[in-house]
């Protein structure tokens, strides 16, 4: 008999799970089930590209033609509403079943609103899906003042592109620095840095932030101010589409717990991307290349391949203005942090009180990113090395 195996999600743990399980050779029937109707594609270009371009095109992960080529049965637009462990059978919304041998949970996370009254206001947007980037580009065609609730990653590239866009912009963040969960201080500090050079508004340690509507305006209160936009954006952040995972029995704790094969706990479902935890760091990922490696790897297991796990470093990028920013690693919080600035680039290393790398952000210098992925791998120490000074070439360091 073939075999059946099956995938919950269309983005991008998805996508790459079902290439390369036909890249390894599987022959068998490769099920997709999607809640969004387009086919595989990336999120990242949704803050930048999508938002800037005059006539963005679907990012796709993969050209029509190797979609095609995988051979894919699709059950698209459509929900996968529960597992039935003991069967290995999916119940999707159409009240179908679908049987599995393996069952790959690929399944993401969707954006996070502070209160039910954000979500029903008109001029209210959330930015995760190809309609959310393309509803929210017709809404900055037409505003001037746009609000940022949420300091983070997506809510700065986004008040960027705003910016781009000749938009006022302010930025609202609770927390008293921007980005404060993946990097320290120090970053933090050039991050808001950019961001006032640029001519955003940003208002840290925000505090709770209440809506309310003027004539069809959203107005943010933020303790005794109150403030009229035309359009306010949330990224405060993802929950998690942890559902079937909860409802099939498996392992939760900041994430699907898998191991470095994806293997969740049980043997006949695996785990991707967003979802799923860091195997060996026990922390949520949620990056491009998380989605991408891990899946590939999941992938290969599913088909009895355990020949790699997946003990990858996190890395993620951001593009902001003319900034490229690459984040290699999680900073220790007893790590030291270096400064290294030359013309156009700067690198700020955390160290370990032993001396090893756990972060590397880098703005406009990927050379060193991919230097520092050996360090960290080797465990390298660099206690003592001139690592601040722009004269010492850091390629002496191969
Ligand atoms: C705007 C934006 C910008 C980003 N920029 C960057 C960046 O610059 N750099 C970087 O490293 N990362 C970036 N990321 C993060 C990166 O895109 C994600 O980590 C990646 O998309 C995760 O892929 P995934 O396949 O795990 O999940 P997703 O891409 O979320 O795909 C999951 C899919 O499963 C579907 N689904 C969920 N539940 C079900 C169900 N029950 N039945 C059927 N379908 C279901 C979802 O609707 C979704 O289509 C960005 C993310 C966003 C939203």
């Amino acid at each position: 008999m073939t075999e059946r195996m099956v995938i919950v999600g269309g983005g991008q743990a998805g996508g790459w799970a079902a290439k390369t399980l036909r890249e390894q050779g599987f022959t068998g029937e490769i099920c997709v089930v999607a809640d969004e109707p387009w086919d595989f594609y990336e999120r990242p270009p949704l803050s930048k590209g999508a938002l800037l371009e005059a006539a963005p095109a679907l990012p796709r992960l993969f050209s029509p033609e190797t979609v095609a080529a995988l051979g894919i049965t699709w059950y698209r637009p459509q929900r996968a509403e529960a597992i039935i462990a003991g069967e290995k059978t999916l119940i999707l919304s159409s009240g179908q079943r679908l049987a599995y041998d393996k069952l790959l949970l690929a399944t993401g996370g969707r954006a996070r609103l502070p209160g039910s009254d954000w979500q029903r206001h008109p001029a209210v947007y959330t930015l995760r899906t190809w309609e959310d980037a393309r509803r929210l580009k017709e809404q900055l065609a037409c505003s001037q003042r746009l609000a940022v609730v949420g300091g983070g990653w997506i809510g700065l590239e986004i008040a960027a592109s705003a910016r781009k866009q000749g938009l006022e912009v302010t930025v609202f963040e609770s927390q008293s620095l921007l980005c404060q969960r993946s990097v320290n201080p120090t970053v933090s500090r050039a991050l808001l840095e950019i961001h006032q050079q640029n001519g955003v508004t940003v208002h840290c340690q925000a505090g709770a932030l209440s809506l309310d509507d003027d004539q069809g305006k959203p107005v943010i209160i933020s303790g005794q101010q109150r403030a009229v936009f035309d359009a306010v954006v949330v990224g405060i952040g993802v929950e998690l589409n942890l559902e079937l995972a909860r409802q099939a029995g498996l392992e939760i704790d900041c994430g699907i717990v898998v191991d470095s094969f994806g293997r969740t706990s049980n043997g006949d479902i695996f785990a991707a991307g967003d979802v799923a935890r860091h195997p060996t760091l026990g922390i949520a990922v949620q990056s491009w290349s998380f989605a991408q490696n891990q899946s590939v790897v999941a992938a290969r297991a599913m088909l009895g391949d355990l020949s790699r796990g997946y003990d990858d470093a996190p890395w993620l990028w951001s593009d902001q203005y003319h900034h490229n920013i690459q984040i290699l690693g999680i900073p220790d919080p007893d790590g030291t942090t270096l400064v290294r600035k030359t013309d156009g680039s700067a690198l700020y290393f955390t160290l370990t009180p032993q001396g090893r790398l756990s972060q590397l952000v880098a703005f406009n210098d990927p050379r060193t990113v991919k230097l520092a992925r050996r360090w960290m791998a080797t465990g390298r120490d660099l206690s003592g090395v001139p690592l601040t000074d722009p004269e010492f070439s850091l390629m002496t360091l191969r």
